[in-house]
């Protein structure tokens, strides 16, 4: 937790020497609390001090990475209880089982059709991040060479549940390179699995039943080496594990309480698919960091992307697209050009509209910050400068043709001065983009 300028005060020499370039210790103090200051500025600052004022600057949740390239996941570093205190940073992994009873063709097939849980969502691509490997059959030779093909199948994060040391010691030898998350440790199999995750730098999961057993399990690993743990907490039914979770995250955040500020995992194993969509809704809410489920189903996976999404996405953001110029269908230099805003709801509404009048089309979209079309005009965020901007930047005049731009109804009033700025001629479109069908057949000639 954050330290207030007059405990940092406490903290220092007190000689108010001015090596730091403050007039006074107090000075120093309170910059180094608004963050404005660096410790190191104090050449008098003793040991004792500096190991409390990193340990109260570090994050009260940590920040726990696996996988490698461009798969690699990373959870936690969270640092509020609600998403509109701030925002959510790191959006829960889902991960999806492959049974190391599975093999050949069918082990192949199961890690494939995990590999192909991608949907594309308001121009987002969003998808299962992790293959969690489970030692279903027992086997440490078996659970290696499961690991190894899902490896060697996909480049997705991995995870390696097992309870044996000896079957993850097994897997790791054939995965240490990919960096898989090790799951998991329980208080009799703690110092062997912290070896095992110290000596290959991977992550270990520490499993407990109650946050009492939990805490103490994290300090042990801790006292072992291992810094990058998860925390999976085994409740009796999803409404003891939300509310634990609710307590974990509150004691980690308020209390800055150390042995529970690490992200945490789920196994949601439900026989029921459907029933496994509405936990992990749940945990995924509050406050799971890892959701692992054992169904492939894209039903049930992409309501799952979709929620991880939306609850990650910064309240203070509108969901935007990328400005530049958007062909729909195969438009060329006849075509009609139109520009609508980068907000997401805004550009996908046009689109859809666009598409269904089955006249190739080219949208210029225009960077509003993410607003609609009439908020960003009464903002100064859409004006005649910005279009005539965006049109030279995005080359609309290589696109088309003829010079006429069809410029969105609520907005004709800029009609005059944009013709003025561009030299193009405006044509004034619907108000509504659902009117923009009967308007382009009717008059894009
Ligand atoms: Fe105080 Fe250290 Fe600054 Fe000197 S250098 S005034 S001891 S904070």
């Amino acid at each position: 937790m954050a330290l207030t300028g007059l405990e940092i005060f406490k903290l220092l020499p007190k000689t108010n020497c001015k090596k730091c370039g403050m007039p006074t210790c107090l000075a120093f103090a309170m910059q180094l609390a608004q963050k404005r200051a660096k410790l190191e500025d104090c050449p008098d600052v003793s040991e004792e001090a500096k190991k409390v004022l990193a340990a109260a600057a570090a994050p009260p949740m940590r920040k726990v990475v696996f996988g490698s390239g461009d798969n690699q996941v990373q959870v936690g570093q969270e640092t509020v209880m609600f998403r509109h205190e701030e925002k959510f940073y790191n959006p829960t992994v889902l991960a999806v089982t492959v049974s190391d009873k599975l093999a050949g063709e069918e082990l192949k097939k199961r890690i494939e059709s995990v590999n192909s849980l991608q949907f594309e969502r308001v121009g987002t691509r969003i998808a299962v991040n992790a293959l969690a490997v489970m030692n279903d059959s027992g086997s440490a030779a078996q659970f290696a060479e499961t690991c190894a093909k899902a490896k060697e199948l996909s480049s997705l994060a991995l995870i390696l549940v097992s309870d044996s040391p000896e079957a993850v010691t097994a897997a790791i030898g054939k995965t240490a390179d990919a960096v898989p998350l090790i799951a998991q440790a329980t208080a009799d199999t703690a110092e062997a699995m912290a070896k095992i995750a110290k000596e290959n730098n991977c992550p270990l999961v520490a499993k407990a039943d109650s946050i009492e057993a939990l805490a103490e399990l994290s300090e042990k690993i801790k006292s072992q080496g291992v810094e990058d743990i998860v925390l999976n907490l085994e409740a009796a039914n999803l409404r003891d594990e939300l509310y634990d979770f609710s307590r974990m995250r509150a004691l980690s955040l308020k209390k800055a309480f150390r042995p529970l500020g690490y992200p945490t995992i789920s196994f949601v194993t439900d026989s029921d698919v459907n029933q496994q969509a509405a936990i992990a809704a749940s945990l995924i809410c509050k406050y799971s960091s890892i959701v692992v489920v054992d169904t492939a189903q894209p039903y049930v996976l992409l309501p799952m992307l979709t929620i991880v999404m939306n609850i990650f996405s910064d309240p203070q953001k509108p969901v935007q697209v990328e400005p530049k110029v958007y062909p729909i269908g195969e438009p060329d230099a006849n075509s009609p050009l139109m520009f609508t805003t980068n907000f997401s709801l805004t550009y996908y509404t046009v689109e859809s509209d666009v598409e269904a009048s089955r006249v190739p089309s080219y949208i210029l979209v225009v960077d509003t910050e993410g607003t609609s079309v009439l908020t960003a005009y009464s903002g100064d965020k859409l004006n005649e400068k910005i279009v005539a901007d965006a049109m030279a930047k995005y080359n609309a005049e290589s696109l088309v043709k003829h010079r006429k731009l069809i410029i969105p109804g609520y907005v004709a009033v800029m009609s005059g001065k944009l013709e003025e700025a561009t030299n193009w001629e405006v044509m004034v479109g619907p108000r509504e983009s659902s009117m923009l069908p009967k308007y382009l057949q009717e008059f894009w000639k």
